[in-house]
């Protein structure tokens, strides 16, 4: 009883805490109920959708807007203009879009709309079609939208689409009418011009009815297993299908902001348990029919699908702990679309690959649904919080499963110094989808984004990132965390100020660059003398070898943190006075002679973004011999 009392003491304290910290924090809710039905031939289907949306904000809306994805795969869409126009156009779409015939293009369209059963008036804009509604909607009210409409699948060009060039007949990504995301920011009706997307979270009830040697994956737990039959056995399905031309495959996913789907009549389909984890369930074709490979190359993809099971059951045990528990019943790893692509629940890859790759991208998109599924930001505004992180996250634990040591991010900062030196980087807070190339979106998105972490770890220190990172995941999952309140979120964690950091680092393009000018003995003591050579300030942990072998830190803060990580390594350190960011030169002084110094590095642990790295070590040997 004592026990009792006092665990629903700890419980009301949590809980009052964390509602004091987001006393004004709200997010809009949808709930889905839809029916198609699919007419495989002609690539086109009949849709049927109630929305029950509520107004969680302190706002009155006399508007609500949704997305028609399909719309962009015609020909002088934004989407296609965008494509054929940007300097680095993505392989991928090209002037795809502008050659599509008319059975080959996308379209979504809407036949009726009601709200609580009145009839609404809408426009449709190329992707947006915007509603000004009858009675608005007031805070804390709720509405009920309900549409038919007409889609026509695109040619499989970007994401969705039919026939990718796997030979994996529908791709269904962004295929249903979706309601835009309203949030503190407003309104955020993004003409889809092929990147990202930002949603309220909600339920989800579907019913698919589609030729009936078709298998289906997807978003959402599968209703119906006895009654479609093949690769539901365990879950009580006769293998015989009923007689019959089509079937009907019923879904239901819960507290997500996006559904998806994968169909094809020769999907094999595996299921697979996560310990204390989610069910696991693979489609992929069988046999592999990848454009372009040979005979054995397909038997090879095929082998490799069967292998990223038992992977993939390991990565989601490695993300549980590191990154916060996967809050879903089931994830599916399903061959389609073009290239990965994450969803709620799911994600949809090409499988034409070698096992590590196959891996790498199976594991990237299972990270979405800790970076963006889950932790759903506005990717639009904070791309480097979807693709950076995730980044980050899968790299290290494809090196965690297959046993790589060095640093796994060092590929992202390759790419960083890169677009540096091109001069093409443009600041993480890029509207994603207006960057001037998509070469300096993707760096800043998944590579500077992934340094952002790393870089943050090195400032306040390993155990106070990692608490930090499975904070965030418990704090902010279910909901749409910004910029600020991961950045506030991690100063409460290391008791320093970071705001500094955030500035520079995302709202600029200032570089890092610190040097170490000059080792100088003076009798038994050496001074080292350090400059800041970028704009950009930083802490600096600075390893000193000796000839004997030890080494020993010292660590130098930045004056405006406020604050200083604790040790990180098993190695003498000593703290010393910190660095204000205004000066250009530093210097402090050894109690020992510089003969019996080997080399002094600036950070050796290359978690920072020094654009030059080459002045950051010094070798005092080859300086007393010349
Ligand atoms: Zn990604």
């Amino acid at each position: 009883m004592k026990q009792l009392l006092s665990f629903l003491l700890i419980t009301f304290f949590a809980v009052s805490t964390l509602q004091a910290q987001n006393k004004d924090y709200w997010q809009q809710e949808v709930d889905y109920t839809m029916e198609i039905d699919v007419d495989v031939e002609n690539h086109q289907y009949a849709g049927k959708q109630t929305l029950v949306y509520t107004n969680n904000s302190p706002e009155t809306l006399d508007r609500v807007y949704y997305h028609l994805y399909f719309n962009a795969f015609q020909p002088g869409s934004m989407m296609d203009v965008r494509s054929r126009t940007i300097a680095d156009p993505d392989r991928r779409v090209g002037d795809r879009i502008y050659h599509l015939e008319e059975d080959e293009i996308g379209y979504q369209k809407v036949k009726s709309l009601t709200q609580d059963g009145e009839i609404v008036e809408y426009t449709v804009d190329g992707t947006v079609l915007v509603v000004e509604l009858n009675k608005p909607i007031e805070p804390g009210g709720t509405s009920t939208f309900k549409m038919e409409w007409d889609a026509q699948v695109p040619l499989q060009i970007r994401r969705s689409g039919w026939n990718n060039a796997e030979g994996v007949e529908f791709s269904m990504s962004q295929w249903y009418p979706k309601l835009a995301e309203y949030d503190v920011r407003g309104w955020h009706p993004n003409e889809y011009v092929g990147r990202e997307f930002h949603a309220p979270f909600g339920n989800f009830d579907v019913k698919i009815t589609i030729d009936q040697d078709y298998v289906l994956g997807g978003t959402g737990i599968l209703q119906n297993p006895n009654e479609i039959g093949y690769g539901y056995e365990d879950e009580g399905a006769k293998v015989k299908r009923p007689f019959g031309d089509k079937m009907t495959w019923h879904f239901k996913a819960e507290n997500v902001i996006d559904f998806f789907w994968g169909a094809d009549p020769d999907f094999k389909h595996v299921t697979a348990q996560v310990p204390n984890g989610p069910k696991l369930h693979f489609l992929y074709q069988q046999p592999a029919v990848v454009e372009g490979a040979s005979e054995e190359e397909n038997a090879q993809y095929t082998k490799n699908w069967e292998e990223l099971v038992d992977y993939t059951i390991g990565a989601f045990e490695y993300a549980n702990e590191h990154f916060g528990v996967y809050p879903y019943p089931q994830f599916s790893t399903i061959q389609g679309g073009d290239g990965g692509m994450e969803y709620p629940m799911g994600t949809l890859i090409t499988g034409g690959r070698s096992l590590g790759s196959l891996v790498g991208v199976t594991v990237h998109e299972m990270y979405h649904s800790w970076y963006q599924n889950v932790l759903a930001t506005n990717e639009s505004l904070y791309e480097w919080m979807d693709e950076g992180f995730t980044s980050f996250a899968s790299s290290e634990t494809m090196a965690h499963l297959f046993d790589r040591d060095g640093n796994p991010h060092s590929g992202s900062y390759r790419g960083y110094r890169f677009i540096v030196e091109s001069g093409k980087e443009e600041p993480m807070v890029t509207h994603a989808d207006h960057y001037n190339t998509n070469q300096a979106y993707g760096i800043a998105a998944y590579s500077k984004g992934a340094i952002f972490l790393n870089q943050l770890e090195y400032i306040i220190g390993r155990e106070d990132f990692r608490n930090g990172m499975l904070k965030y995941h418990k704090e902010w999952k279910m909901k749409h965390p910004t910029d600020l309140d991961f950045v506030h979120l991690m100063e409460k964690e290391s008791g320093m100020i970071l705001d500094w950091y955030y500035e520079y680092f995302v709202q600029t393009t200032k570089t890092i660059d610190y040097g170490i000018k000059a080792v100088a003995g003076n009798g038994n003591e050496t001074v080292i003398d350090l400059e800041k050579i970028g704009l950009m300030p930083m802490p600096l942990d600075i390893v000193v070898e000796y000839q004997d072998g030890s080494s020993e830190q010292y660590y130098i803060p930045l004056r405006m943190m406020r604050g200083e990580k604790p040790m990180e390594f098993d190695m003498p350190r000593s703290v010393l006075e910190d660095w204000p960011w205004v000066q250009p030169e530093y210097s402090f002084t050894i109690d020992r002679p510089v003969s019996e110094i080997q080399r002094v590095i600036i950070d050796p642990t290359e978690r920072m973004a020094d654009i030059d790295p080459e002045n950051n070590s010094f070798d005092v040997p080859s300086m007393l011999n010349e």
